[in-house]
């Protein structure tokens, strides 16, 4: 397959008339200043990967947003989520799964980082194949095309305090040797899909105990690990009054850190932990979104990226999908924070320019995913913007990011491929009405029930 770009965003810069060669899903070639040949576009860009996100939750989006008792917290929404999940089959768990990601994919995201930790059936046990569930969003990724790693979660506590599980967590929990037989089982369902990864995610510090965390961290010798740290404010709370330290602080001394882990959220730092954090080569995964919907809190965005640290944004709860929204709220968090303009911005790169390149970098570098730029060997996860669109007219290089991030809307996505796969052609994802009509579906059944 070859394409052409009048403009393209590649490793060092902005290059016009550039052709790019695609063979078996990845970048052979890229030239720029040449003559016009293959599927010609106005703009291309290496389109990043989500980072982190429960796809699930996406059929809760929009439920939650009234006042229920006193003060609604990260707490009371976690109430109604497990509630929720109580009701969902396997079969809803694909459906939602699959149109979340036509959603990513519409909103310019070539692929996903599934943390997924509904694993079993209602009430806790197994299903016959302990990884029927991940087998839903492996299914869901093949049928939208859309680059999965996938992360089964070990979750095995209710709190730091190691109490049992109960309720609605009944469902993710996993003993270490049923989570060995989850996540041998979501490797083989992943078999045949060139470009996905498998990764290992224990939940949380409240979630799992320090003993296991210790030991799943060598159930893969490679692949990504994901985990939550650092959300809330009670959770920090919680590790402190029990630890003695900090959660950011206690992950540093003791886990293995390196460039595999990829820490979500960590919205609740001090300037010390941001720095031994950031040294440590991790990715922070961001979610602005879902932090700002939950009420977590805003991370140190100068901070982090001042001790070199790398970034990524993720859809996390998947209230709404969309790649640019979460690039600008990240930015626009540490304006009002710092009343200043252009915060995220470095000399020689606008904001819009500084936030994609990093995103597209540490979303990979979090998926281990040969992918983030427009560069030979990489897998060719690529988006086209709508270069004719009035928003954008005038504008070129850098301003194409900023006018597309700050001032466009999402529908200036108008192609994207994922490791070749061209799943978004003129704004809409080549199966959207097909998987639409199963979420609904899915979704009246499951409001009507709860
Ligand atoms: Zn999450």
């Amino acid at each position: 397959m070859i394409l052409f770009a009048e403009t393209a965003l590649l490793p060092d810069g902005w290059a016009r008339d550039v052709v790019i060669r695609i063979d078996d899903g990845k970048i052979a070639e890229v030239t720029p200043g040449a003559a016009r040949e293959g599927e010609a576009f106005g703009c291309l860009l290496p389109a990043p990967v989500n980072l982190h996100s429960h796809t699930f939750q996406r059929a809760m989006a929009g439920m939650t947003e009234a006042r229920t008792v006193g003060q609604d917290s990260f707490w009371t929404w976690r109430a109604l989520m497990y509630r929720f999940l109580e009701r969902l089959s396997p079969e809803d768990v694909g459906a939602i799964a699959a149109q979340a990601m036509v959603e990513m994919a519409e909103s310019g995201f070539a692929a996903v980082c599934e943390f997924h930790y509904l694993h079993h059936p209602a009430g806790g046990g197994t299903y016959s194949d302990p990884a029927e569930m991940s087998a839903r969003i492996v299914a869901a990724s093949v049928e939208t095309g859309l680059g999965l790693t996938h992360l089964p979660v070990i979750y095995e506590q209710g709190g730091v305090d190691g109490r049992a599980l109960a309720g609605g967590q009944l469902r993710f929990g996993s003993v270490p040797e049923v989570y060995a037989r989850v996540l041998e089982g979501a490797g083989r369902s992943m078999a045949g899909m060139p470009d996905a990864a498998l990764g290992i995610a224990p939940h949380s510090l409240r979630a799992v105990s320090r003993g296991t965390l210790g030991r799943v961290v060598d159930l893969l010798s490679d692949g990504p690990i994901h985990m939550h740290i650092a959300e809330q404010v009670a959770e920090v709370t919680e590790v402190e009054a029990t630890w003695g330290t900090r959660p950011v602080e206690w992950a540093v001394a003791n886990l293995p850190l390196d460039r595999r882990w990829c820490m979500i959220h960590a919205t609740q730092m001090t300037p010390g932990e941001t720095m031994a954090l950031a040294r440590t080569g991790v990715v922070a995964g961001l979610c602005p979104m879902t932090e700002a919907n939950l009420g977590d809190g805003v991370f140190d965005g100068p901070g982090w990226l001042g001790a070199g640290g790398a970034f990524g944004v993720g859809t996390d709860s998947n209230v709404r999908i969309s790649l640019a929204e979460e690039l600008r709220l990240l930015e626009y968090y540490q304006r009002l924070q710092r009343k200043a303009r252009a915060v995220m911005a470095d000399e020689g790169k606008s904001t819009g320019r500084l936030l994609w390149e990093s995103a597209a970098k540490g979303g990979a570098q979090a998926a281990g995913r040969a992918s983030g730029a427009i560069a030979p060997g990489m897998w060719a996860d690529l988006l086209a913007l709508d270069r004719g669109d009035v928003r954008l007219e005038g504008f070129a290089g850098d301003g194409l990011l900023d006018a597309f991030l700050f001032a466009g809307r999402d529908g200036l996505v108008t192609d994207l491929w994922s490791a070749g796969r061209h799943i978004v052609r003129g704004g809409r994802h080549i199966v959207r009405d097909r998987v639409a009509a199963r979420f609904r579906a899915t979704i009246r059944r499951l409001r009507e029930a709860i």
